[in-house]
């Protein structure tokens, strides 16, 4: 799950990271008044979206004018500034063309940059520990650096058995070339940093630029953050800050049934239970050609409801020209399934192929429903049985368009 930049700082300072004084506006006039509580003189406007690259993007309704980060000297510029910005749709390198409608802003001091570095924390998953990324080169896209210069990128993992050390911190810092006030203010910074990332379960911490100060302090100047879904249900604050307009909207209605739904960009919708049964489905319909349009896994006790649900969701997507259920009850019972997939085709008529995989706890009783619901379904009697008559059955669909 993603915050917008002004949680995630307000997140960090609790937890002692260095940020510059900002206030969210979800207004016009809240952003012009948040300038009175400001020390100035200067202000800087940031557009609140869950995507980078805002200083460098552009607004549909202006594609010459500036962008989603403006530095401003006046009260009458923050409120330009703001105009130019709220309701508008910003589109930068991570929003895609269609670029993403700005309805918060964060109006913050406009800091004096001596330097901009880069700081990361993440979960490597190779390695199994937490890993802070370093780099001189702040302030442009991490990806060109680690493609064109990766000696200029410091990566320190953390054993989580001892945790973060003083060690750790000098190393990032010493690797960054800091000295004096800023070596000791990066320190600090560093080790907050991490007891932040670790106990509000975060999965990503993005700090770039990370800046020295023209006072030598170091600060968050900008801050992506990203939390472990499956963390959440102790992290009630966290979840609080859902911002539910930035989420696709059938992910949003799958979390909100408790499905496990991934979209991806094949044809060939999947129903499964459990994870790694829906993992190996998806293997198998590429391995027999064809392209999943989604991860979906209805899990261990699905009622009707929800599988209906799940259904719907898949068949929301307009790329999805055939799908797979493919079902091994054991927890799960297959005449379940078997009702929530008629009552779902009933309900949106289904009008393209539909493949059924039926294993485990009342098979021939999900079967029968299945024969007798007078839906044009398709049996199979194993996984690759399966994956190839959704295959074909997709591919013909295709060709009939
Ligand atoms: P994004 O990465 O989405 O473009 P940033 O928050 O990183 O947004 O802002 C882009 C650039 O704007 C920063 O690299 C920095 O140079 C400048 N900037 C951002 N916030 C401030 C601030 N409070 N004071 C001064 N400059 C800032
Ligand atoms: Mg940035």
């Amino acid at each position: 799950m993603n915050i917008h930049e002004y949680q995630a700082k307000g997140l960090l300072e609790k937890f002692g990271v260095a940020v510059p004084k900002g206030i969210a506006a979800m207004s016009v006039a809240e952003a012009t008044a948040a300038v009175d509580q400001l020390p100035g003189p200067l202000y800087v406007v940031k557009a609140q979206i869950h995507a980078g690259g805002r200083g460098a993007g552009h607004f549909t309704n202006n594609p010459e004018g500036k962008g989603g980060v403006r530095l401003c000297k006046t009260k009458e510029d923050v409120t330009a500034a703001a105009e130019a910005m709220m309701n508008n749709v910003l589109v930068t390198k991570q929003t895609g063309p269609e670029g993403k409608e700005v309805q918060r802003l964060y109006v913050t001091d406009g800091v004096d940059i001596a330097h901009e570095y880069y700081c990361s924390v993440v979960l490597d998953r190779v390695t199994s520990r937490v890993t802070f990324m370093v780099s001189t080169e702040g302030g442009m896209d991490i990806e060109e650096v680690a493609e064109h210069s990766p000696e200029k990128i410091t990566k320190v993992s953390i054993d989580p058995a001892t945790g973060m050390s003083g060690f750790h911190a000098r190393n990032l810092a010493f690797s960054l070339g800091l000295e004096g006030d800023a070596f000791k203010s990066a320190v600090k910074f560093f080790m907050a940093l991490y007891k932040c990332f670790v106990e509000l379960d975060a999965s990503i911490v993005e700090i770039n630029p990370m800046i020295v100060t023209d006072k030598n302090e170091v600060m968050a100047l900008d801050a992506k953050m990203n939390f472990d879904p499956n963390a959440l249900f102790r992290q009630k604050e966290i979840f609080g800050m859902r911002d539910e307009s930035e989420e696709d909207a059938q992910e949003k209605e799958a979390a909100d049934w408790e499905l496990n739904y991934v979209r991806l960009d094949g044809n060939i919708g999947c129903m499964v239970n459990g994870a790694g049964l829906a993992m190996a489905t998806m293997d198998i319909i590429k391995l027999y050609g064809g392209e999943p349009a989604n991860f979906l896994d209805v899990g261990g006790g699905a009622t009707t409801e929800r599988v209906t649900a799940a259904f719907k969701i898949i068949l929301s997507d307009p790329n999805v020209k055939g799908v797979l259920v493919n079902i091994f009850g054991g927890i799960m019972k297959c005449d379940v399934i078997a009702n929530g997939v008629i009552a779902a085709a009933k309900e949106v008529s289904l009008n393209v192929p539909l493949v059924v995989r039926l294993e485990g706890t009342n098979v021939e009783k999900g079967k029968d429903l299945l024969n007798n619901s007078g839906l044009p379904i398709i049996a199979a009697d194993n996984l690759a049985d399966a994956a190839q008559k959704i295959v074909d059955a997709t591919k013909q669909a295709m060709k009939a368009a």
